[in-house]
């Protein structure tokens, strides 16, 4: 089964991700952490990767692309994915199907979580992630603080800020957002293949919610 979540910078999409990763035994790719690890390598791809996304720009879909499908092939990826972060715009979800036509696979559903931005804000200002790779969790130092200051709770690593977590480059992910997501949503709800799960952090609709939610929905289909 294939999974792709879309929704704001900020809106939960990794932690949902790996919480249904973990439900449903299917990897969690996201091409934000992809790109961010090809940036932290410091290569030829890491140094172009990083003049977008260090300002908040989207990579240029080639790009975007052709890491992205690279990932697909690694041999993890064979029964499927949950895709988070991308696709972000049309032209990338066609490219998906293509890609995935050829193994003889498709989307099978698209979620979309919904937050006002005022929250999106609030929670990636407030964000921390685990520098261990192989772990990555995700903290919000309001809503789910780690145990103890700095340290993830799973595996004892140090946590981090993202660097593009500030106000100024989230205001900007959050335009480059509404200029792609609606020929994206719509693309994804005229085949009937979009679930859109609001979120409210303030009443309490959390991210655990919203795999709870979405797990009973796949289920039922
Ligand atoms: P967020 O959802 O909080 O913006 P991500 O980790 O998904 O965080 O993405 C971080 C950055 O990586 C984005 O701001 C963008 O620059 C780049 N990026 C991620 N996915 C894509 C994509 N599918 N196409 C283009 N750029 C992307
Ligand atoms: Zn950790």
């Amino acid at each position: 089964m294939n999974i792709v979540m879309l929704g704001k910078p900020g809106s939960g999409k990794g932690t949902v991700g790996s919480l249904l990763s973990n439900q449903l035994q299917i990897p969690h790719v996201s091409s934000g952490e992809l790109f961010r690890s090809y940036v932290k390598k410091a290569g030829e791809i890491g140094k172009k990767i990083d003049e977008y996304i260090s300002v908040g720009n989207l990579v240029p879909d080639e790009l975007a692309i052709k890491l992205v499908e690279k990932r697909l092939l690694e041999k993890d990826c064979i029964n499927g994915v949950i895709l988070d972060g991308f696709p972000r715009t049309r032209n990338q979800a066609i490219e998906l199907d293509r890609f995935l036509k050829k193994q003889n696979q498709k989307v099978d559903i698209a979620i979309e979580l919904n937050l006002s931005d005022k929250e999106i804000i609030d929670r990636i200002i407030k964000r921390e992630v685990c520098t261990n790779k192989e772990c990555r969790e995700i903290y919000n130092l309001e809503f789910k603080p780690p145990r103890k200051q700095g340290i993830c709770d799973k595996c004892g690593s140090k946590l981090e800020k993202r660097d593009d977590d500030n106000v100024e480059t989230v205001e900007k992910r959050l335009e480059n957002y509404y200029a792609t997501s609606a020929k994206l949503t719509d693309y994804y709800k005229s085949q009937q293949l979009l679930y859109t799960v609001r979120l409210n952090l303030h009443s309490g609709k959390t991210s655990e919610d919203a795999a709870k939610d979405i797990k009973k929905y796949i289920e039922k289909k």
